[in-house]
């Protein structure tokens, strides 16, 4: 079936748990990843067409630096940030960055979905927009 790739970033256990297997319930490509290092080793071994990423992680790496990372190894990526009231500026901060959008936490599926359907078509315009100059730079020199 045709679907888009997914990976959520969230180092909240049940909580990723719980949204990678709802997402999974309607046939999106899901999977999942417990930090940001782990985010960026799933990401260098195969593209996402929308990552769901926490910006308030422990250890090394927290949202910011990930959405930074994701988007050098995989720039046409969309992602869209999961934060909390008291993260609200930083999810700002992560828009000038080039994250999509934000949710808040507690997420709702009914408004992250359209979300996430947005994101995805963005993603698919980039895409075939590339597409679309890498042959017409072909076809100069035809
Ligand atoms: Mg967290």
């Amino acid at each position: 079936m045709d679907t888009f790739s997914v990976l959520v970033v969230d180092d909240e256990k049940d909580f990723l748990e719980t949204l990678v297997s709802r997402l999974k319930k309607r046939k999106i490509d899901t999977h999942g990843a417990k930090s940001g290092e782990d985010a960026l080793k799933l990401i260098k071994n195969r593209p996402f067409d929308v990552v769901i990423l926490d910006i308030k992680m422990p250890g090394g790496m927290d949202g910011i630096e990930a959405l930074r990372a994701i988007k050098k190894i995989q720039p046409l990526t969309e992602v869209i940030l999961l934060t909390g009231h008291a993260s609200v500026e930083t999810s700002i901060e992560g828009m000038k960055l080039g994250a999509f959008d934000y949710v808040l936490k507690p997420v709702k599926l009914e408004e992250l979905l359209p979300k996430m359907l947005q994101a995805f078509e963005k993603k698919n315009n980039h895409d075939q927009k590339v597409r679309s100059a890498k042959i017409r730079e072909t076809l100069k020199y035809w």
